[in-house]
């Protein structure tokens, strides 16, 4: 007899992750290409000096750095090992086996599998026809048994973005006891005026958490670090959960490092910004269907020629994140990588 593993594991979809192809532009994680800011690789530095000891548990100056910057309290603070972890927190945190889980489909990859993990049933609800998130369907799928939705906004991989009056008028046929998640992991680069702003609707709602990432806008990927804004009872459910130390001391020291640069930042994404556009535009102007973003990357519906597209990018050096028989995923680089990848684009004809 061999050890026993759960059996519906074999059933979960794997997470992809974006591949790094040796010599080749990688536009396939969403990161930022340009590094992490250049104040925070000394504050990463000089942590690396403490990494004997363990890192402080509750995270005490990110927590009060974070307090400061959104003007929230510290109770409704809770940080994960990058928002991801935030994610399989709430679940685990507020669902019991065949409690429900309602989010839009397509969207993050992580929902359904941790999902899944958490012993939770998923239930998945179409993006409308503009690759956008669609509220009355999502308020239509919710049950005695759901206890949360998540909101991606903008959108992974599809890059649209509610309004706000569209999430107000959402939130009022949720019932009270359903948690709302509102998953920013790109909040930095929107700048469609209309948009909610997550930490704002965490003051208004009681039944509404926001995520926030450092991984995207703030070029911390590679250290795992994020944060909810939450009521006080769900972030100290989400402390409980939470994995001892898994928010490790040189991304703790690089993250409140980051808040501090805030003008930075807002340089950097304002570059982002100006490159979608022209990505977009001339993406457009090549015969491409491309829904507007709010994100640092494009969605590209290309259905059946998603496959064929994919080969293309890797035989011309660009690395992407293709959805079979759905769509691509380009992520906005800076303007060397984003020319490789238009000139990609414009010799596709499949
Ligand atoms: C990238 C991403 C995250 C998580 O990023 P972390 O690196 O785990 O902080 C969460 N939600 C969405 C929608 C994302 O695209």
């Amino acid at each position: 007899m061999s050890v026993r593993v759960r059996a519906d594991l074999d059933s979960l979809p794997a997470y992809v992750a974006g591949r790094t192809v040796p010599g080749s532009t990688k536009l396939a994680s969403n990161e930022v290409s340009r590094g992490p800011l250049p104040s925070v690789v000394e504050a990463v530095t000089h942590a690396a000096h403490g990494v004997h000891r363990y890192p402080d548990m509750g995270a005490t100056e990110l927590v009060d750095s974070l307090a400061k910057h959104l003007d929230v309290a510290t109770e409704r603070i809770a940080v994960g090992c990058g928002s991801v972890a935030l994610c399989q927190q709430i679940v685990q945190a507020l669902c019991s086996p065949g409690d429900e889980v309602v989010f839009p489909w397509r969207s993050f990859e992580a929902y359904p599998i941790l999902t899944r993990v958490a012993g939770a049933n998923e239930v998945r609800v179409p993006l409308t026809e503009d690759h956008e998130l669609d509220p009355d369907a999502l308020a239509d799928a919710i049950t005695d048994n759901t206890r949360v939705v998540f909101v991606c906004t903008p959108n992974n991989p599809t890059a649209t973005t509610l309004h706000e009056r569209q999430l107000e008028e959402f939130l009022s046929r949720v019932p009270s006891d359903v948690l709302v998640v509102l998953d920013e992991a790109y909040r930095e680069f929107v700048d469609d005026p209309q948009a909610p702003d997550g930490v704002e609707f965490t003051r208004r709602w009681d039944n509404v958490a926001c995520l926030r990432t450092f991984s995207k806008a703030y070029g911390l990927a590679g250290l795992r670090v994020g944060y909810a804004i939450a009521p006080p009872h769900v972030a100290e459910a989400l402390r409980k959960v939470y994995i001892p130390f898994s928010v490790n001391a040189v991304a703790q020291a690089a993250a409140v490092a980051s808040l501090e640069a805030g003008d930075e930042l807002e340089r950097r994404c304002a570059e982002v910004v100006s490159e979608r556009t022209r990505v977009r535009d001339q993406l457009l102007e090549l015969g491409y269907r491309v829904p507007p973003t709010q994100a640092n990357f494009v969605w590209l519906p290309l259905g059946e020629r998603t496959g064929a597209f994919n080969e293309h990018c890797l035989n011309n050096r660009v690395v992407i994140r293709a959805f079979p028989g759905d769509g691509a995923r380009v992520t906005v680089g800076t303007p060397e990588e984003n020319d490789i990848l238009l000139s990609a684009a414009a010799s596709f004809s499949g």
